[in-house]
């Protein structure tokens, strides 16, 4: 495990790290002396367990999706985080982060959001721990996410435009740190990637990784082994695939694939093909692969998707990537959107955008009639729907069921 994992210095390999101003060298220090033991004690376990089964909804299904095997000529289960509270995985981080915030007194909290998820799961534990709530969102993503805001103002979570910069996520990110410095003894900032500065990647993949401890019984029970042949997730900054690989990194026979969003195409200029066209830099206080001018300028990402929308990796992906453990894929715009359709046809279930990219990449794979593929159904589509709704028209798919019947 500890070639995959992060050594004592909080690094994953070449990337990871701390590199923050000297300001916040007392929230991260508390942090990182703390994170471990907190989450130790039978105290924290207890909560953090009782938390997920019974607010989360946890353990999601893993469903064995049966047309879509028959298309793909093997067998696919469906890791179904689309079916947690808020309609994605990343309630099972922001649930683990407010009982840390709990266990070290903290009583005001603070996150960045770019298209509201994030913040909706930070407002909505916050609600239920009653908390004071801050979500630092950038004045365009603001406009462009309206449900997503109105969400977390009926939590009850403060919502702050950020002008600066672009009017998007990092630019939200660089206030919620500056609001951090600002208020170091009260607040806690829960990061909602495995991105920033040590010890955030590995907290956030290890609040994660119950999504491989849940698929690997689940396989154990539905076919004899606790172990696929694939899994396949989508990234943005990666914390479904960390998670959903966590268990998983020793196994060498398990192939381990993650799906970047390729945008309007790798090359075009609109991408969030971050492993392809990245160099290593520094974005958000860690070592990592970043999409970035010669000059060290950051290049703003572009995917249809959201939440894959990062001109960055977390380190543990970009490790994981440099030394061939996880193979990477990317999909594009129409290719996700076209697999949404014909996934929620063959399904019954409308995919999130960010998990439709990693659909549309079983195109691009082989499989063995008896291979056992996990695709990771990071989150639910209803937050999708206008962008589906828009393109249904414009879209070339054609039904394979559907044509037989007519
Ligand atoms: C935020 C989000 C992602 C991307 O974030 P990761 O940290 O890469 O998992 C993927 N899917 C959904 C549904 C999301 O909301």
């Amino acid at each position: 495990m500890a070639e995959y994992q992060i050594n004592e210095h909080g690094y994953y390999g070449e990337f990871g790290g701390a590199y923050i101003p000297e300001m916040l060298f007392h929230n991260i220090e508390e942090l990182k002396t703390q994170y471990l033991k907190i989450t130790a004690t039978d105290g924290f376990q207890k909560e953090y367990k009782a938390l997920l089964k019974d607010y989360v909804g946890r353990p999601t299904p893993l469903f064995y999706a049966k047309r879509l095997s028959e298309k793909y000529q093997t067998n696919i289960y469906l890791k179904r985080e689309d079916l947690c509270h808020t309609g994605a995985h990343k309630i099972n981080n922001t649930i683990g982060q407010i009982l840390i915030a709990k266990f070290l007194q903290k009583t005001r909290i603070i996150a960045e959001t770019g298209a509201g998820q994030h913040g909706v799961a930070t407002a909505t534990v916050c609600a239920l721990m009653g908390l004071e709530c801050v979500i630092y969102m950038g004045a365009l993503d603001i406009e462009r996410q309206a449900p997503n805001v109105g969400r977390m103002k009926m939590l009850g979570a403060k919502v702050i435009p950020v002008h600066s910069g672009s009017k998007t996520l990092k630019d939200a990110t660089n206030e919620a740190i500056r609001d951090w410095i600002n208020n170091p003894i009260s607040t806690h900032y829960i990061i909602g990637s495995v991105v920033g500065p040590h010890p955030y990647p590995d907290m956030v993949a290890r609040f994660q990784s119950v999504i491989s401890e849940e698929i690997k019984a689940q396989l154990l029970e539905q076919t004899g082994s606790e172990f696929p042949n694939k899994i396949i997730a989508c990234v943005g900054g990666g914390s479904n695939a960390a998670g959903a690989f966590f268990h998983y990194l020793d196994n060498s026979n398990v192939e381990l694939i993650a799906i970047e969003a390729a945008g309007e195409g790798i090359n075009s200029g609109k991408s969030a093909a971050t492993s392809v066209l990245g160099t290593p830099g520094i974005i958000h206080a860690s070592k990592t692969l970043l999409m970035q001018t010669k000059d060290g300028q950051i290049i703003e990402p572009h995917s249809i998707s959201a939440g894959l929308d990062y001109p960055g990796i977390g380190p543990c992906l970009a490790h994981l990537i440099s030394n061939g453990r996880v193979k990477t894929h990317a999909v594009s715009d129409k290719e996700s959107l076209k697999a949404a359709y014909e996934f929620t046809k063959l399904e019954g279930i409308i995919p999130a955008l960010e998990s439709a990219h990693a659909i549309g990449a079983l195109e691009q794979l082989n499989f063995n009639k008896t291979d056992i593929v996990v695709v990771n159904l990071s989150g639910r589509g209803d937050k999708d729907l206008g962008t589906y709704l828009k393109h249904f028209s414009d879209s070339t798919i054609s039904y394979p069921d559907t044509k037989n019947k007519a």
